[in-house]
This record gives structure tokens, C-alpha cells and sequence, in this order.
């Protein structure tokens, strides 16, 4: 694609990555095939090359973003199916991340979508905070149908309130220890990532990464003070904040390197990897932390691409379930780990069955199910009825994100008449189980 950037405009680093991209766009047009916006709304402005044209011309133009961009640069899930499909390699995901970015310097957003943002960025970083929140959830239900009218936020905080759970695991005890040993001879060192929402949500998750690395030998360590990779708000297009939890991050995991040594940085949810596996590009140009940056990216590895490289045993407990293996977009098209959680769960005695339309978003995309809850709505339908046509005893996955995505659009499905919904567990949580761990419970129940 011919671009006009003056070279002042170039002089910014940030355009003149997003210049480079543009240029590598041959306006094919194949990305438009697997983009769900535009499986969606067959509308060319809601495909991965209408939305290349509006940051083009807004960037290009030194635009104040319009709301023509914002309604479609919104809509996109950054599940970067379109990165996968791109024959020129077309760097989508940092080019939108710099759009995102640009549309919240120079766009005013309506005071109902402040608001929710505001909220959002507020909460769910903060593990304490998105605790609290889920209890005045819990509270806030039955008041789902009022609050669900209100005008400009109604169906974004139905959405929140839909999501919340019902109950919430108890929190961990004050004083856990941080190190968690290998048991026999030590032979590596690892820091795990325990991130924000997922150890309120779902504990277990890390717990059985820990057991099971423990049992293969590997310590853990979980680097005091770290905290929320910032994803979340990296999508949200907060740019001083997201790099802000990177920061503190890579100064806590640096600090670890120098002092224990780590081997990986192994991480859990699929959607913080992505964004760890990026700290590296995204701290390019600090004299700061550029090198350190790079240093833990290169150590970063999510779970199942880390115990890929190990030597597991022969499983202790092969249950001959059948599992629906659900790939996240941000474990797929992020970092391109595809075949290693299939071949671990097949490896521990499962059967693994693969989902129609597996490289297609499930709609949880970090906040889009509640920034954009009917598109994430429709999503989540056309992805749990592809996976119930597999017949699942249980659905695993490698994201947080997901977990509660599908197990929701499984809930609806019950609600409405249909079957009980299969437990929606962790990868890790059923290699911990088929590796001598405890079952995980959603399994046990059924
Ligand atoms: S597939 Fe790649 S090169 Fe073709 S239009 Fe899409 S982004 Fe551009
Ligand atoms: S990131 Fe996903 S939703 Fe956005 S343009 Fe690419 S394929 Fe479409």
C-alpha cells in the first residue's frame, strides 16, 4: 500500500512503525475470510482491510479520530485471525494498538462509554478491587432488567453483571509462600505469572501449574509485587497505563533474573502471554527498560508451550474423556501455539476433538464481551454450538477469558431448555489431574 507520511510524521517512532505495516498491505483481501466482524456484518469497514484503509487515512491525514473509525476500530476483536491469514505478513496487532492508542488522544467518547471504560480500567487490573466488584455484583443482580435500560451503558453493565459468578473461590491465605520447591533434584526455576483476574476467578488454574511443574522437577517462584500484565487496558487503547503494569513487571521478573535466575516466565492465561511475549516491542525505545524488556520476553513461554519441552511421564489417571479442545485467539494467532496443548492432552490419555470454525473468536476478546456485548453475544452462540456438536465430556482451553466466555454461552444454552452445560476447565488442570493431581472440580461434579 503507497503511503504519504511527511517525514516529520516519521520522526515518531510509533508512525513509523504503523507506517511500515501499511506498506506491507497488498490489499488482497484474503483476511477478510476469517475475520468474524466481518462473518458478522459482511460490512468491508468491519474486515481487517477496511480497518487498515480508516487507520491509514486517519493516521495519514494527522486526523482527530471521527466516529466512523471509533465504531468500526471498536468492533475489532484483536483476535488477529487476520494475522494468521495475511500472506505479506501484515503486523495487524500493532498497528490497531497504535490506532487505540491515537483514537483515545484525540477522540471524546460519549459520557456513558467513559464511564464503563473508566470502570473497567479501574477494576479489573487490581486484583483486590475486581474482588470487591464481583461482590456488589453479586449484589447488583437482581437489578439487572433496570440497570439493563439505562441510557448510553444499559447493556455493558447487563453484560458485567451477567458475567460476574455467582460465587467467588476463597482467597488466598495471607503469608503463602512465594517459592514453591521442585520436589526431588531441582532442575529448572521458573517465575509464574499470577496476574489479576484469574487468580479471583479461578485459583485452581495456577495451583495445578504449580503441582504439576513441582512435580516435574521445576521450581516456582511467584515474584513479589507483580501484577496485571496490562492487557486489559493495552486493549482498551490506555496506553500510559498498560505500560505502566508492564513496567513495574519487568523491573519485578529483571530484579528475579539477576538474583535467583529464571529459566521461563511461564504463564496461564493465553491473553497476558501475547502481551508479555510484546513487552519487548513495546519498551524498543526506552533507554531504560528496552533490554530488560527484551529479556523477559525471550523468557516468556505459556504453560503448555514450557511443558512441551519437558519430559512428562506416562499419565497416572488416562480417563479416556473426551475433550473439546477450545484454542484462544490470543494462543493461536498471538503466539501460534497450536498443536502443543493438543498433543499434552492426547499424550495424558484424553481424546481431544477439534471445534468447527476453531480459528473464529468465542467473543470474549478481554472487556469486547462487555464493551460490545451483542457482536461478543453472537460470537459466543456460534462458538458453544460448535463445540457441543463434539459431544465433550469436559472443554479445556488455555485462557481465563474463555473459560468464562463459553461456560456462560454453555449456562444460557442449559437455561433455554438445553442439555447440562460440560465443565469449561484449564488445559493445565486436566494435565495436573492426569499427572497425579487432584480432579479438577467442575469435573468432579459431573
Ligand atoms: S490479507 Fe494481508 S495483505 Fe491482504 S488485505 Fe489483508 S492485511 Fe492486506
Ligand atoms: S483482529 Fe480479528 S476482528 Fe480485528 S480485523 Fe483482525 S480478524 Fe477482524
Amino acid at each position: 500500500m503507497q503511503t504519504n507520511f511527511t517525514p516529520a510524521q516519521l520522526a515518531d517512532p510509533a508512525m513509523a512503525s504503523s507506517e511500515k505495516i501499511l506498506r506491507t498491505c497488498v490489499h488482497c483481501g484474503f483476511c477478510t475470510a476469517t475475520c468474524p466482524t466481518y462473518l458478522l456484518l459482511g460490512d468491508e469497514l468491519d474486515s481487517p482491510r477496511g480497518r487498515i484503509y480508516l487507520m491509514k487515512d486517519m493516521l495519514e491525514g494527522q486526523k482527530p479520530a471521527s466516529p466512523e473509525v471509533v465504531t468500526h476500530i471498536d468492533r475489532c476483536l484483536s483476535c488477529l485471525s487476520c494475522m494468521t491469514t495475511c500472506p505479506s505478513g501484515v503486523h495487524y496487532m500493532h498497528l490497531v494498538d497504535h490506532a487505540r492508542a491515537y483514537i483515545e488522544k484525540t477522540y471524546r467518547r460519549s459520557p456513558g462509554d467513559r464511564l464503563v471504560r473508566a470502570l473497567l480500567a479501574a477494576t479489573l487490573p487490581h486484583r483486590a478491587r475486581f474482588r470487591a466488584a464481583i461482590t456488589a455484583a453479586r449484589f447488583a443482580k437482581p437489578l439487572k432488567g433496570v440497570l439493563g435500560t439505562l441510557p448510553f451503558m444499559g447493556p455493558r453493565l447487563a453484560a458485567m453483571l451477567d458475567l460476574a459468578p455467582a460465587a467467588l473461590p476463597a482467597k488466598a491465605r495471607a503469608g503463602r509462600p512465594r517459592i514453591f520447591r521442585a520436589s526431588g533434584a531441582r532442575k529448572a526455576r521458573v517465575a509464574l505469572l499470577e496476574g489479576c483476574v484469574q487468580p479471583v476467578l479461578t485459583p485452581s488454574i495456577n495451583e495445578a501449574a504449580i503441582r504439576l511443574l513441582n512435580r516435574l522437577g521445576v521450581e516456582v517462584v511467584l515474584a513479589a509485587g507483580e501484577g496485571c500484565c496490562g492487557a486489559l487496558v493495552h486493549h482498551m487503547g490506555r496506553k500510559a497505563s498498560s505500560h505502566a503494569f508492564a513496567a513495574h513487571n519487568i523491573e519485578v521478573w529483571h530484579e528475579e533474573i539477576e538474583t535467583g535466575g529464571l529459566d521461563a516466565i511461564v504463564i496461564t492465561a493465553s491473553g497476558c502471554g501475547t502481551t508479555i511475549k510484546d513487552y519487548g516491542f513495546m519498551f524498543r525505545n526506552d533507554a531504560k527498560l528496552a533490554v530488560k524488556a527484551a529479556r523477559v520476553s525471550a523468557l516468556a513461554k505459556d504453560i503448555s508451550e514450557y511443558l512441551s519441552e519437558l519430559e512428562l511421564p506416562a499419565s497416572t489417571r488416562p480417563s479416556g474423556l473426551t475433550v473439546a479442545y477450545h484454542s484462544a485467539c490470543s494462543m493461536q494467532h498471538g503466539q501460534k501455539i497450536i498443536d502443543e496443548p493438543k498433543k499434552l492432552l492426547r499424550g495424558a490419555g484424553f481424546k481431544v476433538k477439534d471445534v468447527a470454525e476453531g480459528h473464529i473468536c468465542c467473543g470474549s476478546a478481554g472487556v469486547y464481551n462487555i464493551l460490545q456485548p451483542e457482536l461478543a453475544g453472537q460470537l459466543r452462540e456460534r462458538k458453544t454450538g460448535h463445540i457441543a456438536r463434539t459431544k465433550p465430556d469436559v472443554v479445556a482451553t488455555g485462557n481465563i477469558g474463555c473459560i468464562t466466555q463459553i461456560a456462560k454461552g454453555f449456562a444460557d444454552r442449559a437455561k433455554a431448555g438445553g442439555p447440562a452445560p460440560p465443565p469449561v476447565v484449564h488445559t493445565i488442570e486436566l494435565l495436573d489431574w492426569a499427572f497425579g493431581g487432584p480432579c479438577p472440580e467442575g469435573v468432579a461434579k459431573t
